[in-house]
């Protein structure tokens, strides 16, 4: 599914620059759920953001789905985008003015699909995260939970082969984190690849497997018990 080999990042401050990334080696295989740990600044956003093409590395290989990312103009990188990758945030990145079933139903705009085929699309994705009946409402009149879940269904709604969460529970207090990694947790059981940055042991023992930067390298990449959120909601 992805393939990582001797990834490198540097930011530029001022004169010299901020070494981010010192040689990032990372397999994920289809079916994977992946936690990304490491302290505050140790790359793990800037790591998720050039899996995610958001970003692009200063050097070493990357391949997602057996195609090489590199050089890809910003029109290409896009299509990519849409094709593969589903995003989540732990600041939800809903549009403020759309309401639930808009929000979800955007990413299929660029994918070309008519009106009536979104609009169904995106019913049966916030179907499946039990918000029909909040399809008209604003963002502003759902709670953090709801909101993260109106993201995970428009993560999913052009049916990508990977979800990357960015502390996708972040903002959410225990409870609703846990029915939040319940949720994904599902959608890893029915198959979806997911890779989730995260700071909080609970969440990352959730997951399959754990990796922890440190200083810009891989200090530590173990499989895990996965511990189920279910049975704590
Ligand atoms: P994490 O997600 O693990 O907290 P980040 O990947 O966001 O860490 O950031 C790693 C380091 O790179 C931090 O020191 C951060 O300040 C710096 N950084 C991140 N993005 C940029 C940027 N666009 N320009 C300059 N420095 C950045
Ligand atoms: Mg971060």
């Amino acid at each position: 599914m992805l393939k990582i080999h001797q990834l490198q990042k540097s930011y530029p401050i001022g004169d010299s620059s901020l070494h981010v990334l010192k040689g990032i080696d990372l397999n994920v295989e289809e079916g994977e759920m992946v936690a990304i740990m490491g302290s505050s600044g140790s790359g793990k956003s800037t790591l998720l953001n050039i899996i995610g093409m958001l970003d692009e590395a200063d050097s070493g290989e990357y391949i997602l789905d057996g195609l090489p990312i590199k050089d890809l103009t910003e029109k290409k990188a896009a299509v990519y985008r849409n094709k593969f990758l589903g995003f989540i945030f732990q600041s939800f990145n809903l549009i403020n003015y759309k309401n639930a079933i808009e929000n979800v139903a955007l990413p299929l705009y660029y994918q070309g699909l008519k009106r009536k085929e979104r609009q169904e699309l995106a019913m049966f994705h916030l179907e499946k995260v039990g918000l029909a009946n909040w399809a008209k409402h604003l963002p502003k009149e759902l709670s953090g939970g709801q909101k993260q879940r109106v993201a995970i269904a428009r993560a999913l709604a052009a049916n990508p082969k990977l979800l990357l969460a960015d502390e996708p529970t972040g903002a959410l207090d225990t409870k609703t984190s846990y029915e939040i990694m319940a949720f994904i947790q599902q959608l890893n059981d029915e198959g979806k690849t997911i890779l989730m940055v995260t700071h909080e042991e609970d969440i990352a023992n959730m997951c399959k497997r754990i990796v922890r930067l440190r200083d810009g390298v891989i200090m530590e990449d173990k499989k895990v018990n996965q511990v189920r959120a279910e049975q704590y909601v």
